[in-house]
């Protein structure tokens, strides 16, 4: 193994540029990764997701001397001196998995449990005994999913309740015959537990009730099309025919980011990816409660308990980042990830407390350690960085994502 050989000696290696795997999802561009990157595409796949880290279902290669591993079996060599003692003894592996994610098509909107609903769903799933890979199963493990997404092109997705009486007037003037007694219902309640009882019951509507809802609806947008909103529908219909998610742009903030603009993904906070090209990072976890613009299983349920019926005012959804030595820093609200952007950097010191990832966004990049240790990483590629490596420098003309914990 490349590492145990240079492990405490001269030539401990301090950077370890990263082959990453490219998932081929459905909804994802064919072009996107590979005109923003120049990571070619010969076989015209959906270029969904670039994943950096060491998730199972989609390990980096760390790369040194010529030598490659899988990142997963590098960090397990000695947990405490990659990740840091601190993390190998709070999470036991890399907390986070960082993607550039490529949406042609909309995503499912989807709810993540928060950390203690997760443990609850997952330990009461296992004692069920339902396998992890049953189509029913929702709690693939006992973590929560917190996410951060950051803008490389225009981004659209939907995050968060609307104002109350947004939703309401919405609908009104919709006027939709097979829905009246549901919008009148939450029109005498506009308030969270009428959103809670208005949201459970479109998402319930079934078979012949919900085609028609959904034909009054698609009837409408059609008439309304040069509303942004109703042609989004429009797109959505093309993608999701007969889906009960058609009602969620109603109900849901609608935002397109600005290339450099970031969003957080709060728990138990209804959100969706609808198109476009950005940086995610997430603790790791594959915990989704669905509530449409899917195939996949949906537990209306478990997604109730796991949503909260409060609004997200629209000009709370983008982030505010603190200026920092040589660019911002996301500021994150849970112990998993952090997340920073460096811009036009010549020399940065940087000093690591924990596993790092960075990725070259639009320029290339030279990370530089005081033992001499130099690597250059091309735009749309990524170096892993051990918590042991102290201190380096980082010179750039453009853009680079720092993942860190
Ligand atoms: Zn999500």
């Amino acid at each position: 193994m490349i590492c145990e050989h240079y492990m405490n000696n001269q030539t401990q290696p301090f950077f370890f540029p990263m082959n990453n795997v490219i998932q081929d999802y459905a909804w994802g561009s064919s072009t996107s990764i590979e005109s923003l990157f120049g990571i070619e595409n010969p076989s015209h796949k959906p270029q969904a997701e670039l994943w950096m880290g060491a998730h199972p279902n989609g390990c980096s290669s760390a790369t040194f001397n010529d030598e490659s591993i899988l990142l997963s079996d590098l960090i397990n060599q000695d947990k405490a001196s990659f990740l840091s003692s601190v993390t190998a003894e709070t999470f036991g592996e890399l907390p986070y998995l960082f993607k550039v994610l490529a949406a042609e098509k909309a995503l499912s909107i989807q709810v993540h449990p928060n950390k203690q609903q997760a443990v609850d769903g997952y330990n009461k799933e296992e004692q069920a005994g339902i396998p992890l890979t049953a189509f029913n199963r929702n709690y693939k493990d006992n973590n929560h999913k917190p996410e951060l997404v950051y803008a490389l092109t225009d981004y659209q997705a939907m995050n968060g309740f609307r104002d109350f009486n947004e939703s309401i007037s919405l609908f009104k003037s919709m006027n939709l015959k097979s829905i009246t007694h549901f919008v009148s219902a939450f029109e005498e309640q506009p308030n969270s537990m009428g959103l809670n009882v208005f949201f459970k019951n479109i998402l319930s509507l079934s078979d012949d009730k919900k085609e028609t809802a959904i034909n009054e609806l698609m009837a409408y947008a059609k008439v309304q099309c040069d509303s942004p909103l109703f042609a989004l529908l429009i797109d959505l219909e093309i993608q999701y025919p007969n889906d009960i998610g058609l009602f969620t742009p109603l109900m849901l903030n609608v935002i397109t980011l600005k290339p450099g603009q970031a969003m957080y993904l709060h728990a138990c906070t209804p959100h969706a990816y609808i198109k476009g090209t950005g940086l995610e990072i997430m603790a790791n976890s594959d915990n989704v409660l669905r509530a449409g613009l899917t195939p996949k299983y949906m537990d209306i349920d478990e997604l109730m308990a796991c949503t909260l019926f409060n609004v997200t005012p629209f000009d709370s959804l983008l982030m505010t980042p603190e200026v920092i030595a040589g660019g911002v820093n996301y500021p994150i609200p849970v112990d998993d990830f952090n997340f920073s952007v460096l811009e036009m950097v010549n020399a940065l010191p940087l000093n690591t407390t924990s596993a790092e990832v960075l990725f070259a966004i639009n320029s290339d990049m030279t990370v530089t350690h005081i033992s001499g240790q130099t690597v250059i990483v091309k735009k749309g590629h990524s170096v892993f960085i051990p918590a042991y490596t102290g201190q380096y420098i980082l010179t750039s003309s453009g853009k680079v994502a720092r993942a860190y914990n």
